[in-house]
């Protein structure tokens, strides 16, 4: 696992003695930092404690599209080397890991045990530190939350060197401003979170078909309930009657474990086998490829089909089979716009399918998901409709684009995930975190210096008060 998870991190990441360029998933901004790689909490600290003038940060496989994980100038600190199972608790279903352990490996470890991670995003290459961070959310947000709430306490390294436990009840305050926070609170060094018991690896999956945005949203709406899991694919370019089509796909744990046999029955995932070439041609981004693209997906699936087993990662990490997707999009990378429209502003969202669909945005990964209700301060889920789209960074007008989408967002009293941005507008955070001086007062307290600091919250000038 160590040699996976370097390997994995190493992808993004190129080393100059103590320096390395570091970027995000979509590769748009890298910036040079220097990089510490501690295998021990005593090398962290050592590491930590050095005055640094342009503060530190910590990093987990860089799985954030945009800057959260760099610092330029600065220290950042690669946490995936402690990543060690400290505590296995099978009464309670609970787990203690080094904040740098991966998905990918817990699934690994606890499956086999019957105890699945309670939220997973659409990747299994995200640390446990990174999932607080972001406080990240998966295909159950509208039934179980957020990653944050199956977090029970973490381990942490404050700005004074001190180490602490977070938790509802001690540093309920400090809980509540790491989960979402952004690394900008402490170092995480472990955690201990609540599991999800499960009898098998299986999830039966329903699909269906949809033929436009209103017979989604409201297929989504009236018994999204009925299943754990929820996602649908949109296939932004069409247009007319069809705007909105999609893909929607919809499961539930198979909990009888007679219907599977054998070592089959509770199986980890096995680790990606293609990989996308360093150099990729240009023009498998364009309009034509896109549509065709879309247009075989969308064909590719039956209107409907009910309840077909599915291994856990085969359903919640498609985009895990292939390694490297994020170089898809060729030498300048890629953006994600990720927001989240409130129930009952679902014109809005029709609005920004509009725009994608007349402008003839050339995307392939386009997801909708439903939120049930949000936890606060930065954490970015709020109840409504979550919408994910990726554009590559060469496109003409992007920026003039993504503005457009923006003000709808925020008009909608909808947001943008830190975790995904790269370039959203400084002026707009407080607006879509209304929360977020209650979160700078709490940050203030225990780190007065600014110590923790990155590229994301010095653009977004998120420890700086109004
Ligand atoms: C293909 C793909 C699909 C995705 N799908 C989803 C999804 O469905 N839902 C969702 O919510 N997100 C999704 N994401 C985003 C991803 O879950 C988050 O960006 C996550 O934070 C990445 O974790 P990481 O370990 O790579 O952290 P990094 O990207 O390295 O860092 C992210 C943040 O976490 C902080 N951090 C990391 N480790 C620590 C630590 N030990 N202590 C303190 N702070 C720390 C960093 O400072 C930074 O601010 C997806 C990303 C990809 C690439």
């Amino acid at each position: 696992m160590k040699i996976l998870s370097r390997l994995t991190a190493s992808s993004h990441a190129t080393a100059d003695s103590n320096t390395a360029l570091l970027s995000g998933w979509g590769r748009t901004s890298p910036s040079r930092a220097r990089l510490a790689q501690p295998s021990t909490i005593e090398e962290l600290q050592e590491h930590a404690r050095r005055p640094l003038r342009r503060g530190l940060i910590a990093r987990g496989l860089g799985r954030s599209y945009g800057d959260p994980a760099q610092n330029a100038g600065g220290l950042v600190i690669d946490m995936t080397r402690l990543d060690d199972v400290h505590d296995i608790d099978l009464q309670h279903s609970t787990v203690t890991v080094g904040a740098g352990m991966c998905v990918h490996r817990m699934m690994q470890l606890f499956v086999p045990l019957g105890l699945f991670v309670p939220v997973t995003p659409g990747t299994r290459y995200v640390t446990v530190g990174g999932a607080i961070a972001s406080d990240i959310h998966g295909k159950n947000h509208h039934v179980d939350g957020t990653f944050g709430n199956y977090v029970e306490a973490i381990d942490l390294l404050l700005a004074n060197g001190e180490v602490v436990t977070a938790s509802r009840e001690q540093h309920p305050d400090l809980f509540n401003a790491t989960r979402g926070g952004m690394g900008l609170t402490g170092v995480m060094l472990s955690a201990r979170i609540r599991m999800l018991p499960i009898e098998t690896s299986t999830v039966l999956v329903d699909t269906d078909r949809v033929a436009d945005l209103e017979t989604l949203l409201d297929l989504m709406s009236r018994d999204d309930d009925g299943y754990r899991y929820s996602v649908s694919w949109v296939d932004t370019l069409a247009t007319g009657n069809s705007l909105g089509r999609g893909v929607l796909y919809r499961g539930n744990h198979l909990d009888d474990p007679s219907a599977v046999a054998g070592p089959s029955r509770l199986k980890g995932p096995s680790a990606s086998r293609l990989s996308i070439p360093p150099v990729v041609p240009s023009g498998l981004v364009g309009l034509a490829s896109a549509r065709a693209f879309n247009e075989v997906w969308y064909r590719k699936h039956p209107e409907s089909e009910r309840e077909l087993p599915q291994q856990l990662s085969a359903f919640f990490h498609q985009l895990d089979m292939v390694e490297n997707t994020n170089r898809v999009y060729g030498r300048r990378g890629f953006v994600q716009h990720q927001c989240v429209i409130p129930t009952g502003r679902e014109s809005d969202l029709r609005k920004i399918l509009e725009i994608l669909s007349d402008e003839r945005v050339p995307t392939y990964l386009v997801v909708l998901k439903r939120m049930g209700s949000g936890n606060g301060l930065l954490s970015f889920p709020i109840a409504g409709w979550t919408l994910a789209v990726d554009i590559p960074a060469a496109w003409d007008d992007l920026a003039e684009l993504l503005d457009r989408l923006d003000e709808i967002v925020v008009n909608a009293g909808g947001r943008l995930y830190f975790a995904k941005d790269s370039r959203m507008n400084p002026d707009l955070v407080e607006a879509m975190y209304p929360e977020i001086n209650q979160w700078r007062a709490i940050a203030d307290k225990y780190d007065p210096q600014q110590r923790f600091a990155s590229d994301l919250s010095r653009r977004l000038a998120l420890r700086d008060h109004a």
